[in-house]
C-alpha cells in the first residue's frame, strides 16, 4: 500500500488492553492510542476535516492562510493538512503550553504567536482574540475555530466512533475521554450511542473548568474557573462541539493525579503518552473501580504522545517543583551499587 500523502495515513489507531493499571477492576479496560496518527495526536482527524469542509464550502481558497488558536495538537494536524494541500499556517498558543509543542509547529513550517494564558477569552491579548484579529486582518485567511466548527465532532463521528465499534465487535459498554473542545467525546459517543444506546460515556474534566458543574446544574459558574496546568482538556467557555446530551457524566481529575498517572502509563504499560491521557485514565479507572461489571468493556481515548511533555510531567525536577513527586520513582545506578 502506497499513500498519496501523509494525511492519508490518519486513523485506524490501535486498541490496547491495560495489563497492570486495571488491577482489581471487574470487566476490561482498553485504550485507543491516538499517537499512532502522523501528527502524533487524534486532532489530525478533525484538522483535516475542517480544512476539507472549508475547501468544499469555498471558504478556503488556493494560496490561503490557515489561522487557529491551538493547544498544539490541532496546529500539528492543520500544519500537515496545509503542507499536503499547499496552504500557509499561523497559530496562536497560550504560553502555558509545552515548549515542545511550539517547537514542533515551527519545525513543520508554521508561524506561532505565543499569547498570555491567564487572561479572559474576550481579552484582546488572549489566544482566541489574537487568532480572530489575524483572521480579520489577513486577506484570504481561514479561521477554522475548532471550538465551534462542527466539522470537529463530525470527524470523530465518522472515524473514531466507527473504528471503536468495529474493533470491539460492538462489545463496548463504556467510553471515556477528556473534554476540551468536546469534539472527540461528543462525536465518538454519538456514533456509539446510535449503535447501542446503552453505551455509557464518561467525560473527563479538570479542576478549574466549567463542564462538570454545567452538566449537573445547567449553570455556567464563573467560580469554577481558575488556572490549572493540564493541557488540552477543561475550558472556561462552552464550545459548540460539547454536546452535553452525549456525555452521561463528568469526572474531574487534578493536575497531580493526571501527571502521576501519565508517568505510570509510560512505566507500567509502555504507553508513552501525553498528560491528558493520564487525566483520562485516572478518571476512567476511578469510574471503572466502582461501576464496571464482569463482561463490561470500557474504551479510553488517549489523545497524544509523551514527547510533548518531556519538559513537564516526564521531568523529575518539574514534578518535584510542583509538589507532584512524593515517592522516589527512579532507581539510579548508584542506589543499586550502595
Ligand atoms: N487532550 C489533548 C492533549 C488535546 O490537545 C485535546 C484537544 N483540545 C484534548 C485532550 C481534548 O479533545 P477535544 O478537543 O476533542 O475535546
Amino acid at each position: 500500500m502506497i499513500y498519496d500523502s501523509i494525511i492519508d495515513t490518519i486513523g485506524n489507531t490501535p486498541l490496547v488492553r491495560l495489563n497492570k493499571l486495571n488491577a482489581g477492576i471487574e470487566g476490561e479496560v482498553v485504550v485507543k492510542v491516538e499517537y499512532f496518527n502522523p501528527g502524533n495526536s487524534m486532532k489530525d482527524r478533525m484538522a483535516v476535516k475542517m480544512v476539507e469542509d472549508a475547501e468544499k464550502a469555498g471558504i478556503l481558497k488556493p494560496g490561503g492562510t490557515i489561522i487557529e488558536g491551538t493547544s498544539g495538537n490541532t496546529g500539528m494536524g492543520l500544519a500537515l493538512a496545509a503542507i499536503a494541500k499547499g496552504y500557509k499556517c499561523i497559530f496562536t498558543m497560550a504560553d502555558k503550553q509545552s515548549k515542545e509543542k511550539i517547537d514542533i509547529l515551527r519545525a513543520v513550517g508554521a508561524e506561532v504567536v505565543v499569547c498570555p494564558t491567564n487572561v479572559a477569552p474576550e481579552d484582546p491579548r488572549s489566544y482566541y482574540s489574537v487568532a480572530k484579529k489575524l483572521n480579520a486582518d489577513i486577506p484570504n485567511s481561514f479561521y477554522p475555530n475548532q471550538y465551534d466548527n462542527l466539522s470537529n465532532w463530525k470527524a470523530h463521528y465518522e472515524t473514531t466512533g466507527p473504528e471503536i465499534w468495529k474493533d470491539t465487535i460492538g462489545k463496548i459498554t463504556h467510553f471515556a475521554a477528556g473534554v476540551g473542545t468536546g469534539g472527540s467525546m461528543s462525536g465518538t459517543a454519538k456514533f456509539l450511542k446510535e449503535q447501542n444506546p446503552a453505551v455509557v460515556s464518561v467525560g473527563i474534566d479538570t479542576y478549574g473548568s466549567v463542564f462538570k458543574k454545567y452538566k449537573e446544574t445547567g449553570i455556567f459558574d464563573e467560580d469554577e474557573i481558575y488556572p490549572y496546568l493540564t493541557e488540552g482538556i477543561g475550558e472556561d467557555i462552552l464550545p459548540q462541539n460539547v454536546d452535553f446530551a452525549m456525555i452521561d457524566l463528568f469526572i474531574k481529575v487534578t493536575d497531580k493525579d493526571a501527571a502521576v498517572m501519565t508517568r505510570r502509563l509510560a512505566r507500567e504499560e509502555g504507553l508513552f503518552v501525553g498528560w491528558s491521557c493520564g487525566s483520562a485514565v485516572h478518571g476512567a479507572l476511578e469510574f471503572a473501580r466502582e461501576h464496571l461489571k464482569k463482561g463490561d468493556l470500557m474504551v479510553v481515548l488517549l489523545p497524544d504522545h509523551g514527547t510533548r511533555y518531556l519538559g513537564k510531567v516526564y521531568n523529575d525536577d518539574w514534578m518535584r517543583n510542583h509538589g507532584f513527586l512524593e515517592d522516589k520513582t527512579f532507581t539510579t545506578a548508584r542506589d543499586i551499587l550502595k
